[in-house]
């Protein structure tokens, strides 16, 4: 019978970077935010809208995911759209109002950097830079960014294959930053049903080939509200150590990825389902 040990092997590829290769640290990486450990064996929830809207939208969806059981709240400031004349972030006042709902909430705060210029700046309100998935091989970026104190939480880009993903991830140990965590949230394949195709094969794949923490964002995975909770149980079925999920206290005027984002109420419902989950494959989710 082929063991779990002998699939390992099979996946170990001798050209890995050096820093992210699994031997490089066999017992795996764990990521500290605050105290909220990525990596070991509690599962963390990071949740919260697309995009920070206003006071009230980002206040009163970070108090429905931190009553549902998050441990983080999501939300980005500055934003990265198709489109030029899509909303583009709220920039330094989303960040003071991160700030706020973190002394609110109790919640530490996951958001993104788009611009090396940024860097200094995002780092001073986050508990943990986002380097989305059409920056991941924004190169200049990742070295700025791998010389940042804080965590960084590094995107897939959605049409990167695994290689390239850890070599991107490789340039952040490489300016010192050790404290990183991956993020599987789709690819680009020939499927159109859904808005991308949630790369599941990635997550043992990864946890394999490297040390670091691996998360699954399920929203930008699907791009329907419908299938979020499903595939945030796959997920952690499949060995995810988090999941970032987009959650808005009113999907329906969200300014950014309302269709994909959850009802307050779903979302506690999804995280019943998620406890039972984890503790079926030997593990729990982190409570604050
Ligand atoms: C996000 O999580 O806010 C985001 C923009 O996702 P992605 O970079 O995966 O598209
Ligand atoms: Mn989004």
């Amino acid at each position: 019978m082929e063991t779990e040990s002998c699939s390992i092997e099979t996946l170990i590829k001798a050209d890995d970077p050096d820093l992210v290769r699994r031997s490089a640290k066999p017992e795996g990486t764990i990521v500290d935010v605050n105290g909220i450990k990525i990596g070991g064996k509690e599962v963390v929830i990071m949740a919260g809208p697309c995009a920070v809207e206003s006071e009230k939208q980002l206040s009163e969806t970070a108090k429905s995911v931190r009553a549902g059981g998050a441990s983080m709240l999501r939300g980005g400031a500055f934003k990265p759209r198709t489109s030029p004349y899509s909303f583009q972030g709220l920039g330094n006042e989303g960040l003071e109002m991160l700030q706020r709902a973190r002394k609110e909430t109790g919640l530490s705060v996951v958001t993104e950097v788009m611009d090396t210029r940024q860097v200094e700046m995002v780092a001073r309100y986050a508990d943990m830079l986002q380097i989305g998935s059409r920056n991941m091989q924004n190169f200049p970026l990742l070295k700025e960014a791998g010389l940042s104190s804080k965590p960084i939480m590094l995107k897939r880009g959605m049409m990167a294959t695994i290689d390239e993903y850890l070599h991107a991830a490789e340039y952040l140990l490489s300016q010192g930053n050790t404290q990183v965590i991956l993020c599987e949230r789709g690819i680009r394949t020939f499927e159109s049903s859904t808005r991308y195709t949630l790369d599941l094969n990635a997550i043992p794949v990864l946890k394999q080939r490297t040390h670091l923490p691996v998360i699954v964002d399920p929203s930008h995975g699907t791009g329907v509200r419908s299938l979020v909770p499903t595939m945030a149980k796959a997920s952690i079925a499949a060995g995810a150590d988090g999941l970032l999920m987009e959650v808005h206290y009113r999907p329906e005027e969200a300014l950014c990825d309302g269709s994909q984002s959850l009802y307050p109420e779903e979302f506690g419902m999804m995280m019943e389902d998620l406890r039972k989950v984890a503790e079926a494959v030997g593990r729990s989710l982190h409570t604050l």
